[in-house]
């Protein structure tokens, strides 16, 4: 064994093997894995190989589709067989919301590339005859899924990578992982220790305790799953000899049951509602290649609904039930890149779908490595969407949720909104991130990260941070209470991938601190904000004294507290921070100062929609890290009067014109069956997808329909028209120069 290494993985899995594969393919080839069993002993194995290209997010699903077409590849390069099957897919719809979702699925894959049609429930029989007609209404057919070996394809991964050089090191168990003072890594195994400057976190069924190796926590847990292989069926044997291929695969959304061809019979699995999690609190080591008792009683009321869907699967005997572990975090999707605060350490784990989504994961993670980007827009499964709050009890709670729901539509909120608009409004704001900045060299230290001018002391403002090329890391409003001491306040969900940021680039003698919820708020937002919150304090509020982008430290009631002169709902507005002993008393106090002026309160949802009429765009939607403040219109943070990371790129962007620009669009609904856009529509110009929505709301008190997404820069001009494929209909969508509620900013001014 090599006593050092550039990278270590630790975990011979599909995910491990394709990191290990795509970091030889970018060329550092100084790599090993290391795996205490054999390839695959974790969940891999005993996987039913299926793949499909959709997912709820568009970026994971063009991961996917990656995967899916990266295996003839491994195949002829490594010699090794992935008994590689591409018979289709057809996605059942049993009612009309589910082929409302179909249809909306196809829109979202056409700005994908994705070649999927909606089919008639008689055509799904056609080409799925044991199916029973009568249940279903129609199908959506995905040509790119089918099912591979899972074992073939990790050996396949692995064969690619030792050609390059990588060498793998099986029956190594990696027991412990120790950082030296220069931020290097020693892996302890039971072979001896490698010196690694890297190291990545592959572990699957073991990554929550590879992660606690280092006093890491992760968000994953291994839930409990079954599916059933059938006896050769004389059905099956008829539809091949008379059509010459396997049965397409199928995926039954009432009963949570995807089925597909296996030899000459079928196999079927099931994400049962009474479902089980496996260890939920450690993994044993001594687990190893082992099937769980099939438990066919938790199955009972998936198989009466497969029986009757698919009445042949109830005369024909069962040859084998499998039942394994495998991993989910809280949200469903993979948790992937450096791990916030630990140098130069990498997860791939949590990955529900290994067969599906395994080569995207390792592509994007082995970018990251070596080019220090993962390349696509990965947000969904970056690590560091989770932060601290992500504890055992919590990851418990949502996997089971995720895993009941796999196959369940979430329908977009409705959200009744305008007492804010009229009257006034109080919300909690404790769920933004928050920042402290303080020490020596601060102001240079933001200075150098953010694009806008940093504000004087007692203001705020808003301001980006970029990456060296140029695309948006994050958005933050800045508030200066000092010389050298600031408030920053950005997206919750964000918190830990922008801390991971500001640590990365931290200088000596500033200290960053996360406050969490160390540092509460409720903001009131509406014309009579001001009213509420001048009756229980002393400072004058006063436009003259106290103008808009204000944040000053003043008593409310008895309450010390910091006060911002804003709010996202563009309306006047105050956002009100304290510790948190003092939030209860404060909310008392304006809820009961409040009462005069018909004060109610709203939610987040609500802002969101609010917001959309303000044109306010927002994190993880509008601005993303593949977007740049350019194409984002976000002009007004953009100060070229001083240096910045990111300032070249923008300047060559700048001199040569964006690619594409964010639109904003007023959409007319079908009057008939009225839809509002949710995010991810394709935008049509002509006959051609140009664009994709990036959020969409209906605005309640504007009574518009409105998105925004991105389009080619050419075909950005106000009062252009576009058309928003919404659940299959194509709507006229008009660019909008302006913002639908008070373009001047008045109501926020006054
Ligand atoms: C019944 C069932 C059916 C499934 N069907 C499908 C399907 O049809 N399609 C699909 O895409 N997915 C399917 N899956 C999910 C799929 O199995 C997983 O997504 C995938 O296997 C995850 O791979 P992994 O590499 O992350 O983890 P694993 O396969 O668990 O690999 C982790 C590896 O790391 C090794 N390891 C851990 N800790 C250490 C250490 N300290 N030192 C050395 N080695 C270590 C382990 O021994 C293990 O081999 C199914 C899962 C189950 C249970």
């Amino acid at each position: 064994m090599k006593s050092s290494a550039h990278v270590v993985v630790i975990g011979g899995g599909v995910v491990g093997a394709s990191v290990l594969y795509h970091l030889t393919e970018l060329g550092w080839t100084d790599v090993v894995l290391v795996e205490r069993k054999e390839l695959t002993a974790g969940s891999t194995w005993h996987a039913a190989g299926g793949m499909h290209t959709l997912n709820g997010d568009p970026n994971v699903a063009k991961l996917q589709q990656y995967t899916v077409g990266l295996y003839r590849e491994i195949e002829q390069r490594s010699g090794q067989n992935c008994s590689i099957h591409m018979p289709g897919g057809l996605m059942l719809a049993g009612d009309r919301e589910r082929m409302d979702w179909l249809r909306m699925a196809q829109a979202r894959g056409r700005y994908l590339g994705m070649d999927m049609e909606i089919i008639s429930a008689a055509e799904a029989k056609r080409m799925f005859p044991l199916l029973e007609e009568q249940y279903f209404i129609g199908a959506l057919f995905d040509r790119a899924e089918g099912h591979v070996d899972p074992t073939g394809v990790t050996r396949a991964y692995v064969g690619c990578a030792r050609q390059a050089g990588a060498e793998i090191y099986q029956h190594t168990w990696v027991s412990g992982l120790r950082q030296r003072p220069d931020g290097t890594w020693d892996v302890i195994t039971d072979s001896g220790e490698i010196h690694a400057e890297h190291i990545v976190n592959a572990g699957g069924l073991w990554a929550r305790e590879v992660g606690r190796m280092i006093g890491l926590e992760l968000p994953v847990l291994a839930m409990e799953h079954m599916y059933l292989i059938t006896q050769d069926m004389d059905e099956v044997a008829e539809y091949n000899a008379a059509t010459g291929h396997e049965l397409p695969m199928g995926l039954d959304f009432d009963g949570e049951l995807y089925i597909r061809q296996e030899g000459g019979g079928m196999l079927f699995g099931t994400y049962e509602q009474a479902c089980v999690p496996w260890s939920p609190r450690e993994t044993p080591w001594t687990f190893d290649q082992q099937l769980l008792a099939p438990d066919l009683d938790r199955l009972a009321p998936s198989l009466e609904i497969a029986f009757k869907h698919y009445p042949a699967l109830a005369g024909v005997g069962i040859k084998k039930v499998i039942n394994g572990p495998f991993t989910f975090a809280p949200d469903g999707n993979p948790l992937v890149g450096p791990v916030p605060g630990v140098h130069n350490c990498w997860v791939a784990c949590g990955v529900m779908a290994g067969l599906s989504q395994g080569g995207g994961v390792g592509l994007a993670l082995a970018r990251w490595m070596v080019d220090g980007d993962p390349g696509e827009d990965i947000w969904a499964m970056d690590v560091a969407r989770f932060g601290n709050w992500a504890s055992l009890a919590y990851t418990n709670a949502k996997v089971r949720e995720s895993y009941s729901r796999r196959f369940r539509i979430t329908f977009p909120n409705e959200e009744l909104c305008t007492m804010v608009r009229e009257r006034v409004g109080l919300t909690e704001c404790s769920n933004f991130a928050k920042y402290r900045v303080t020490g020596a060299g601060s102001a240079d230290w933001l200075q150098r990260l953010f694009t806008n001018r940093l504000p004087r002391a007692g203001r705020i403002n808003l301001t980006a941070a970029l990456d060296p090329n140029g695309h948006i890391v994050g958005e933050f409003s800045v508030a200066r209470v000092g010389t050298d001491d600031f408030f920053l306040f950005g997206s919750h969900v964000a918190e830990a991938h922008h801390s991971r940021w500001f640590f990365g680039h931290l200088a000596d003698g500033v200290r960053f601190d996360v406050l969490g919820l160390s540092l509460v708020g409720l903001s009131l937002a509406g014309p009579g904000a001001r009213d509420v919150l001048q009756s229980v304090t002393d400072a004058s509020l006063a436009t003259e004294n106290y103008p808009f982008m204000t944040f000053r430290r003043i008593d409310v009631g008895m309450i010390p507290a910091y006060v911002g002169r804003m709010t996202y709902t563009g309306d006047l507005g105050y956002e009100i921070w304290v510790t948190p002993e003092y939030q209860r008393a404060l909310f008392d106090l304006l809820w009961q100062a409040g009462k005069p002026y018909g004060i109610g309160l709203f939610g987040f949802r609500a802002l969101m929609s609010l917001r959309m009429e303000k044109m306010f765009g927002t994190w993880a939607r509008e601005y993303r890290p593949i977007y740049t403040p350019v194409e984002a219109r976000m002009h007004r943070s953009l100060k070229l009067d001083h240096d910045f990371i990111g300032r070249a790129a923008v300047e060559a962007e700048l001199a040569r014109g964006p690619a594409r620009t964010l639109g904003y669009f007023d959409i007319t609904p079908d009057p008939a069956e009225p839809a509002d856009v949710v995010g991810d529509e394709p935008i049509w110009h002509g006959e051609a997808v140009v664009g994709w929505v990036t959020s969409g709301a209906y605005a309640h008190y504007s009574r518009r329909s409105l998105a925004f997404g991105y389009v080619p820069s050419e075909l950005a001009v106000p009062g252009a028209m576009f058309e928003v494929e919404i659940i299959g209909q194509r709507r006229p969508a008009r660019l909008l120069p302006e913002p639908v509620l008070d373009p001047a900013g008045h109501r926020m001014r006054v």
